[in-house]
């Protein structure tokens, strides 16, 4: 009998998870994609429960309270969490995958052992750097905090059950599908 899995999906800005996840989603109707809670304001065609749950600040701090979090974490002063009953509840019938950073995976991790997490890695980090470079959009500055992150991200890759490399997507997608097979058997 094969059973749900938690799987989180990882790696720096610029990786291209946003589109592995989408398509993997889209793709493979077992897999549903985790709903998370936050208190920013929703941005113009967002919609509630869609692509977050809008809550404010004292509900988001009771929920932290009442451990009702798998994870969460602070991005420029909003809060963002990952709901403990809605991720359960989806695992009932589904896998379930986690767009999430690298600190939120590791959390999840610690707290419910069986998830599965994977990093999406890119072909060279140079590449990355080239890339924003010639596009030209942001300052040296900006450039240097951005790949500060990316290397702080991949050194805890270590710390992830798999890495996979994003240069062909198709691939990528094949290889993140594999893992969630092999997984559901174990
Ligand atoms: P945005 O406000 O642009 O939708 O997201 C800002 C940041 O919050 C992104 O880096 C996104 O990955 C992160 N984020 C979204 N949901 C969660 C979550 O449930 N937990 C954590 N730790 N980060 C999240």
């Amino acid at each position: 009998m094969n059973k749900n899995v938690l799987v989180v999906l990882s790696g720096p800005s610029g990786v291209g998870k946003g589109t592995v996840a989408k398509l993997l989603v889209e793709r493979n109707k077992n897999v549903a994609l985790s709903i998370s809670c936050t208190t920013r304001q929703p941005r113009v065609g967002e919609v509630d429960g869609r692509e977050y749950f809008f809550i404010d600040k004292n509900t988001f701090n009771d929920k932290v309270k009442n451990q009702g979090f798998l994870e969460y974490s602070e991005h420029f002063e909003n809060c963002y969490g990952t709901p403990k009953d809605f991720v359960f509840d989806k695992l009932e019938t589904n896998d379930v995958l986690l767009e999430i950073d690298v600190n939120g995976g590791l959390q999840v991790k610690k707290n419910y052992s069986d998830a599965v997490l994977i990093m999406l890695v890119p072909p060279s980090v140079e590449e990355i750097k080239r890339r924003l470079i010639k596009r030209g959009t942001e300052s040296e500055e900006k450039i240097n905090l951005r790949m500060e992150r990316i290397e702080y991200e991949l050194n805890k890759k270590d710390l992830y059950d798999y890495v996979v490399v994003n240069d062909d997507l198709e691939t990528a997608i094949k290889e993140v599908e594999e893992i969630i097979k092999k997984e559901k058997q174990q």
